[in-house]
């Protein structure tokens, strides 16, 4: 964290959660620096509201970053105008700054559904994930980005999205808080010379994050999807690098794993526009652990089970579900059984060791389903779920 530190002069304060809507966006990009930033209408969403690109520097490497294409994930969109406030100060960072503006012109599209991002969707508003849209280009949002990149042909992108927080990096027992991925442009997962760059410009932001958060960092499911925008981007020649914000303890609002977002989009900008990338190779990207299903949100082990008069231990592994509500600007959260049994070699945020214990189950337990269960210890309530919701903890 302290390591971050340095960067928190430049969090855009007006935005503090991750329901922040188009408004929000519109206000912000009207107050930046017109001498700095360039501003420009690329189009319209499926219900009117506008699509922006900011320009900025006037270097030869052009670099096109677009978030937010699935409206529940407005991570990087926070880091993108964290990144804002960065490039339009003047501090003792000028050098990075001036190396940017004279070697790179940036290309930024930020929240790019904005109709999923007003009621907290992943989709647009049409039910299509723009993100399995290249090929069909149906939905607005789609044609504008691929648009966008025909226009720029951009040497490097940034794919900007979050994951689940159920996600590990590895078996470390870390949550993945950060995934990185070079994406495949053909069913071999084959390297050339587009994607070794990509791939070198990730294991210079994977240098940087393990200081920042060691053993958090995932590499994301490397697995070819015709219809995404990445792979059609690393395939037309522009070295394309996804970056997944996942989870972190205590985190649920992402205010941290922005910063760090934050850092790893700069990290890039900065070894783009120096050329340091070139002296990285492909074994610190490959020895990036892959994600793993490994992290629940609460783990209950050792749980004293009951089946027509027959005693047995099991693990439960519950994951939370988010659900925007009425007022679109907050959620609630259901907690679901993920698995149960053995679940060594699992973790979780929360973790509760229930040897000994009294378990009730008002429902039986099944996978998939809300959890019903009550937890204690003598007369002490340790845990109440009821249909999903917490109701008593002290744990
Ligand atoms: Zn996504």
């Amino acid at each position: 964290m302290e390591l971050l530190n340095p960067f928190l002069k430049y969090e855009e304060k007006s935005i503090i959660n991750r329901f922040f809507k188009h408004s929000d966006v519109i206000s912000l990009l009207n107050n930046l620096d017109p001498e700095k930033f360039f501003l420009t209408n690329l189009g319209s969403s499926a219900e009117g509201r506008s699509i922006n690109l900011v320009k900025f520097g006037i270097g030869k490497t052009r670099i096109l970053l677009w978030s937010q294409m699935h409206g529940d994930e407005p991570t990087a969109t926070m880091a993108l105008f964290d990144l804002f406030n960065f490039l339009q100060d003047t501090d003792e960072r000028d050098n990075l700054r001036n190396s940017i503006s004279t070697n790179c012109t940036l290309f930024i599209l930020p929240m790019l559904n904005p109709d999923g991002a007003e009621i907290f969707t992943r989709r647009n508003v049409q039910g299509i994930d723009i993100n399995r849209d290249f090929l069909q280009r149906q939905t607005p949002e789609g044609k504008v980005l691929a648009a966008c990149r025909n226009d720029v042909n951009p040497h490097f992108a940034f794919n900007l999205h979050d994951q689940s927080t159920i996600w590990s990096a590895g078996k470390s027992g870390n949550p993945a808080t950060i995934s990185l991925l070079a994406p495949a442009f053909d069913v071999n997962l084959s390297v050339n010379p587009t994607r070794e760059k990509a791939i070198q410009v990730i294991s210079s932001i994977n240098k940087e994050l393990q200081q920042i958060i060691p053993d958090h960092v995932g590499r994301f499911a490397d697995e070819y999807e015709p219809r995404a925008f990445g792979e059609n981007f690393q395939k037309a020649g522009t070295s394309t690098i996804l970056i997944e914000a996942g989870g972190y303890a205590d985190d649920g609002e992402k205010q941290f794993i922005r910063k760090v977002t934050f850092t790893a989009i700069l990290k890039g900008l900065e070894v783009i526009a120096s050329k340091a990338y070139l002296n990285e190779d492909e074994t610190n990207y490959f020895s990036i652990p892959k994600n793993e299903k490994l992290h629940f949100q609460i783990l209950l082990r050792n749980c004293k089970l009951n089946h027509r008069g027959n005693s047995y231990y099991a693990d439960i592994g519950l994951v939370a579900v988010e659900r925007i509500n009425e007022d679109l600007k907050s959620i609630s959260i259901t907690y679901m059984i993920e698995d149960m049994g053995d679940l060594s070699g699992f973790n979780g945020y929360e973790w509760y060791d229930a040897s000994g214990l009294q378990i009730t189950l008002i429902k039986p337990l099944i996978c998939q389903q809300n959890a019903d269960i009550i937890i204690q210890d003598g007369m002490t309530n340790i845990l109440t779920i009821e249909n999903g919701r917490i109701t008593c903890k002290n744990f």
